[in-house]
């Protein structure tokens, strides 16, 4: 249908001018959660409705209310071009927010400016997720230019909220218009990726924080007989939980990296204001990321009664709380129609074997994948998100604008 790909990819080389500008123009803008000092998306939402507007038919912004900041919610911007088949939909999903630049001095560049330095563009954002934003939008403007109608629509989400929880953005937008996106579509999540392109992700681990709290009793350190010492009794228990976990979940699955599920104790609260006292109170904390054969309530439940057993025969008492959970979803099929297009694209534009994998962290594939709609994770990354320097390379984004219109435009 579309008679000569190479004119189009020829055309997408064409777009680094665009992609600097756009990011020099909305990398200044900062979008920050409330929970980040920030006021939300709006001022960027704002800036990035405009460009949107020039290359998609049809545009709209589903508000999620919040009172936290100054325009009362949090805006996600959904755009479409239409295809020759409107019954279905190749959706790029991106997210405006980001984290604060972190410690200042730390970074050899203004983290809102994008700094151009040969082929490397940095700033706060430009690659989480300022590198899916703008390869999604540019996609869109390589279409509207050259006249291309797409076999099924393109769509592109813009969505807030993603650095914190996803509550006001692409869960908000799911559950507000469930038939928004569908098992039949098609969706990209720019938003991790490796260093040549290669990585697709189609499975991501469970996730559970857990808070525990060991009681014993505060005395003087020169009398230990008078009390009963909480941090020595959590530090026994931290090790004896980890055994635990680590024995009962031992289940390798070759897809993912780490292979296993891991279970870390990383958190500790201050106890004790001086080092003469005996503290009657420990509190740590325990990072799981979970198989998805796994059930998070039975790994909760080895928490639990690993706890209960040690404080029974030690004296303590102990309290766990559920700080964060993300129940592991079914994994997006490695024969999906997505993953098929990515990787044969892949192998057009980047001439490399694609891999497909499952990683430990949690982007918002996962509210997705839950709805059985099959997600694939990927983009080309440094790996360089959160970090001071966060940069992109601009021949990894024209590679990924390139990649995706492939995909969108050739059967599998
Ligand atoms: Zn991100």
């Amino acid at each position: 249908m579309v008679n000569d790909l190479n004119e189009v990819l020829k055309y997408a080389d064409n777009q680094r001018e665009f992609v600097i500008t756009l990011y020099r123009e909305f990398i200044p803008i900062k979008a920050l959660a409330p929970e980040n000092g920030g006021d939300g998306e709006w001022d960027r939402a704002n800036y990035l409705l405009n460009v949107v507007r020039k290359y998609f038919d049809e545009v709209k912004v589903i508000e999620a209310s919040d009172n936290r900041v100054s325009r009362g919610s949090r805006p996600n911007i959904v755009a479409l071009i239409k295809g020759l088949d409107m019954s279905r939909t190749y959706w790029v999903i991106a997210h405006m927010d980001t984290v604060p630049e972190g410690d200042r001095s730390l970074w050899s560049y203004d983290p809102f400016k994008a700094t151009v330095v040969s082929d490397t563009i940095y700033g706060r954002g430009v690659e989480d997720d300022g590198q899916g934003i703008v390869m999604g939008i540019t996609v869109g403007k390589v279409l509207r230019e050259l006249g291309i109608k797409p076999p099924i629509n393109y769509g592109l989400i813009l969505a807030s909220d993603e650095e914190v929880n996803s509550k006001y953005g692409i869960r908000y937008v799911i559950d507000k218009e469930p038939n928004l996106i569908t098992g039949r579509d098609l969706v990209v999540v720019p938003d991790a990726g490796n260093a040549d392109g290669t990585m697709i992700e189609i499975a991501e681990k469970g996730i559970l924080w857990v808070k525990v709290t060991v009681y014993g009793k505060q005395a003087h350190a020169s009398l230990p007989e008078l009390g009963l010492n909480a941090y020595r009794l959590g530090s026994e228990l931290t090790l004896e939980i980890d055994r635990k976990l680590h024995e009962t979940f031992n289940h390798e699955d070759a897809l993912f990296i780490p292979p296993k599920s891991t279970f870390e104790p990383t958190k500790v609260e201050p106890n004790v204001g001086n080092v003469n006292t005996i503290p009657g109170r420990h509190v740590f904390y325990i990072d799981c990321r979970i198989l998805p054969k796994y059930n998070i309530d039975d790994v909760l439940k080895i928490i639990k009664d690993t706890a209960s057993n040690y404080c029974s025969s030690h004296g303590c008492r102990v309290d766990i709380e559920v700080i964060s959970r993300d129940d592991p979803v079914q994994p997006t099929s490695a024969d999906s129609e997505i993953v098929r297009r990515l990787s044969k694209a892949i192998r057009v534009v980047r001439g490399l074997e694609p891999r497909l994998m499952g990683i430990g962290g949690g982007t918002y594939a996962r509210y997705l994948r839950a709805r059985g709609i099959p997600v694939a994770v990927w983009m080309t990354s440094k790996e360089t998100a959160h970090a001071p320097d966060e940069h992109v390379l601009l021949t990894d984004v024209i590679n990924d604008i390139k990649t995706v219109v492939v995909s969108l435009l050739t059967e599998p």
